[in-house]
């Protein structure tokens, strides 16, 4: 017989009478279930209390965010790869517009979940960006989420300029060494690429 994962949760006070052994014999309180998971044989029990389940959930969260950043500094990689973003400049503005018309931005429940989540959560505040306008109505939280997304997109980035030159000798890249690239690679030159083809082809 396969194993079988239950998750059952026991309420502190259960409202729901649940009987042990014979019907009418005796009503099982919340220790006596729990008792009667431990001792079955074979039955692994985990009692997760309530900090158990938010950690899990924070968890999930963070995991899920994480999701989006890499996505979106995927989606950047595949914008260089087709041509459409071709230097520093465009790549930032690129970046920007994404950033902004993001779903996780601009509606406002995704938004706090953002700014809940983000370890840059005080991006707009530590950007200086601050206008008491911008909270006259209530906290902005697309704003406050836009400068959090932007910034950890920026740290996953790393050092945008050099997406545009040869990780090996620094030198220029142009569209076909982008297109060139694999994964989540730095782009290299023509030359070093070759050089790399003759190592290999000597190996
Ligand atoms: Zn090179």
């Amino acid at each position: 017989m396969k194993g079988l994962i239950l998750q059952v949760y026991v309420p502190e006070n259960m409202t729901v009478d649940i009987i042990d052994g014979d019907p009418g014999s005796h009503v099982v309180n919340r220790e006596r279930l729990i008792e009667l998971l431990t001792t079955a044989s074979d039955v692994s029990l985990y009692l997760e209390d309530e900090k158990g389940t938010r950690d899990r959930a924070n968890g999930i969260a963070e995991r899920d965010y994480s999701a989006t950043v890499d996505g979106i500094v995927s989606d950047l990689r595949e914008q260089i790869r087709d041509g459409h973003v071709t230097d520093r400049d465009s790549a930032l503005e690129w970046i920007t517009e994404t950033v902004d018309g993001h779903h996780d931005v601009i509606y406002t429940h995704a938004a706090m979940e953002v700014v809940r989540v983000s370890r840059n959560d005080d991006a707009y505040f530590a950007e200086g960006l601050y206008n008491s306008d911008d909270f006259k109505d209530g906290i902005d939280w697309s704003k406050l989420a836009y400068c959090a997304l932007e910034r950890d997109v920026h740290e996953a980035i790393g050092d945008l300029d050099e997406w545009f030159v040869c990780c090996e000798c620094g030198g220029a890249v142009d569209e076909d060494d982008q297109k060139a690239t694999e994964g989540d690679n730095l782009p290299t030159c023509a030359d070093c690429r070759n050089d790399d083809d003759d190592e290999d082809a000597s190996e």
